[in-house]
């Protein structure tokens, strides 16, 4: 009898540690690691696309470092001149990143500066030709992420780019088919599954290309459709509404994304 009830308490005991284990790898392999995606590609679309291109033209090869070091210096709290002057000139010295020698009296600018540097290489939505603009040639279009619309009953979730309808519209990274066809708010549209995990939604078409089938394999570059104003568009201009869209569901700011790939490509 008391064997019995040991061994029932000792399967109990199992079954609680296992049920822990479990649970505790689903959150942090698939719930933690959506948060972490999320904040890391919030935090880098809050980065300047002008900074960016900028360090990019003049430093090709070290432009990483330049931004993660300029872009932490909300953390200095006013005292930063001199101190990424500093870390500039050790820089221009061919010092490596992870060689710096840091200001001790700021660990929260170094960590964050630190967290930055390691951004710009685990998601290289700015290195240069990695994506693709989705224009032929460059566009009109302003940083309109959140703004009102249907009077504030929604906000802005992407980015709009106008040019003439007809305008043909291209992929901008590697991935498969998700979505095609019509929708009430985005009328015509492609969505693509980038290779790196973000849902990329292009609305409005004029036309989607009828080559195109969900489930395919589709590479940067390739034909999406043509620019017009299909569904809510139906009263504005032609324009593309480009947006992207985070693993958790979450649509982020292409603003700056678009600006440093539209910038790569037509600086020739
Ligand atoms: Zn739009």
């Amino acid at each position: 009898m008391i064997k019995i009830k040991f061994f029932r308490s000792l399967q109990l005991i199992i079954l609680l540690i296992l049920t822990v284990l479990i649970s505790s790898i689903i959150w942090t392999q698939f719930i933690m690691k959506d948060k972490n995606i999320v904040q890391d590609y919030r935090t880098l679309s809050m980065f300047s696309p002008e900074l960016i291109i900028a360090y990019q033209e003049k430093y090709p090869s070290t432009w990483k470092d330049y931004i993660a070091i300029l872009s932490a210096q909300h953390q200095l709290e006013g005292q930063n001149d001199s101190i990424i002057m500093n870390l500039h000139k050790q820089i221009d010295n061919k010092t490596l990143f992870e060689e710096l020698i840091w200001p001790d009296k700021y660990p929260k600018y170094i960590k964050t500066a630190k967290y930055y540097r390691t951004l710009l290489d685990k998601y290289p939505v700015y290195t240069p030709d990695n994506y693709l603009f989705p224009l032929q040639g460059p566009s009109y279009f302003v940083d309109t992420y959140g703004a009102d619309r249907e009077g504030g009953a929604r906000s802005h979730q992407g980015t709009d780019l106008f040019d003439k309808k007809g305008t043909p519209i291209f992929n901008v990274c590697d991935g498969t088919v998700e979505k095609l066809g019509w929708n009430r708010l985005g009328g015509e549209r492609v969505g693509v599954r980038g290779n790196d995990g973000n849902y990329y939604y292009y609305a409005h078409l004029d036309k989607i290309n009828t080559d195109l089938t969900i489930g395919q394999r589709i590479t940067k570059g390739e034909l999406i459709g043509t620019m017009g104003n299909t569904g809510d568009a139906i009263t504005t201009p032609d324009h593309l509404h480009f947006g992207i869209e985070l693993p958790n569901t979450e649509w982020l700011n292409p603003y700056p994304l678009l600006k440093v790939w539209e910038y790569h490509r037509f600086k020739h």
